[in-house]
């Protein structure tokens, strides 16, 4: 077991794919469940790249879902370590089907392509395929071993506004310049960011500002990111950052379109799945356990957590302080610590999801305490 995990993350590591072109390690991950007697099926929710694969032990238990992904970065390979996470879940789930006994439970192995661009999850959150779940696991690597507390709930956003092209000299005044919509909309934000909550992040770039400066530019285009701490409260922000660039159409007689281009949820934490997961690792043999990291970005497993309890084991195979999506990551995949992290993560979820399914108890736990969580953002607005 320990070699096959091991060989199907240098696999996947010395064979970088893109997002939703992970075909190599689809194969790989697909044909080693299909071997160990899960029942797989491929191209699930319109991509051509993600699967389900499911083993079911006897009727009448919960459904457990390990999720792995495998996409690589461009120019530099496995630089976010998600060879790790195909390996370890793919090890976790055989090794947890072939120690189940008597106990009723299904488990789904989901893999879950593109996470570094188009994010996967959210068409097959669409398409429903976590929905009957009763707990969500997954691994990533990192520079410490942690669960990681939060992410923020973030909204990705195009503001184009379409303005009247004129020579910028002699006849400006017959122009409406789209560019100055969307510099009016940077500085509205500006004036935001002083009366919004400090979790609050607004950032943005010009991704079309005009072709020549000698013509006012009919089409401009500006790309924000906006993120909080929670969802509702983002919708709130959100509101107030559409007005801003509705305000500056307005002021400029420009016309405004906001196009949605993607949207994460914040994780919604569960203490104890948390502490499953740590008490799980530690028992695994890993010895340092940090606290959650307090500053993170976003992430589309977010939104598997609004649907169902969830926890991502954060394992670490490079030392502390070192930034993910670098050479330094690359070159760790494959190293003593990375194939240290790789059997360690298999070790811990699969002991994790163990507990689950042998403690009814703690299943009907967390669930509640998922249910308080969502309630919780509610109630702070
Ligand atoms: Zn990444
Ligand atoms: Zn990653």
């Amino acid at each position: 077991m320990r070699q096959m995990i091991i060989d199907v993350n240098d696999f996947i590591h010395d064979h970088p794919e893109l997002g939703n072109n992970e075909f190599q390690a689809v194969e790989l991950l697909t044909r080693t469940l299909a071997e160990h007697q899960f029942t797989v099926e491929k191209g699930v929710a319109g991509l051509e790249t993600a699967f389900i694969a499911t083993y079911k032990n006897k009727e009448g238990g919960p459904v457990i879902g390990l999720l792995c992904e495998y996409d690589a970065l461009e120019g530099l390979g496995h630089g976010c370590g998600h060879n790790l996470q195909a390996a370890s879940i793919t090890g976790a789930a055989i090794a947890l089907s072939q120690n189940l006994g008597d106990l009723p439970v299904e488990i789904v192995v989901y893999g879950t392509p593109a996470e570094e661009t188009t994010s996967g999850k959210l068409p097959m959150i669409r398409h429903g395929l976590f929905d009957r779940l009763d707990v969500a696991l997954m691994m990533h690597g990192g520079d410490r071993t942690t669960v990681d507390g939060k992410s923020l709930a973030m909204n990705l956003i195009d503001f184009v506004f379409e303005g009247k092209a004129a020579h910028a000299a002699v006849a400006p005044e017959k122009g409406i310049s789209a560019l100055d919509g969307v510099l009016m909309t940077f500085n509205a934000i500006e004036y935001l960011r002083e009366h919004v909550r400090p979790d609050v992040k607004m950032h943005g770039v010009i991704t079309n500002g005009g072709t020549a400066a000698n013509i006012v530019p009919d089409l401009a285009v500006a790309q924000f990111y906006v993120r909080a701490a929670d969802r509702p409260y983002l919708d709130t922000v959100l509101e107030r950052v559409y007005n801003a660039a509705r305000g500056a159409a307005l002021a400029t007689g420009s016309k405004l379109t906001i196009r949605q281009v993607k949207q994460c949820e914040n994780k919604v934490n569960v203490d104890t799945l948390n502490k499953l997961l740590l008490d799980n690792a530690r028992q695994a043999g890993i010895e340092h356990i940090s606290p959650p990291r307090s500053s993170t970005g976003s992430t589309d497993f977010g939104n598997v957590t609004y649907i169902v309890p969830g926890a991502c084991l954060r394992v670490a195979f490079v030392p502390f302080g070192t930034s993910s999506h670098s050479t330094e990551w690359v070159a760790a995949g494959v190293s003593e610590s990375g194939h240290h992290a790789v059997i360690a993560a298999a070790k811990s979820i699969a002991a994790a999801a163990y507990d689950l399914i042998a403690d009814p108890n703690l299943l009907a736990e967390i669930r509640q305490e998922f249910q308080n969580a969502k309630a919780a953002f509610q109630a702070n607005l």
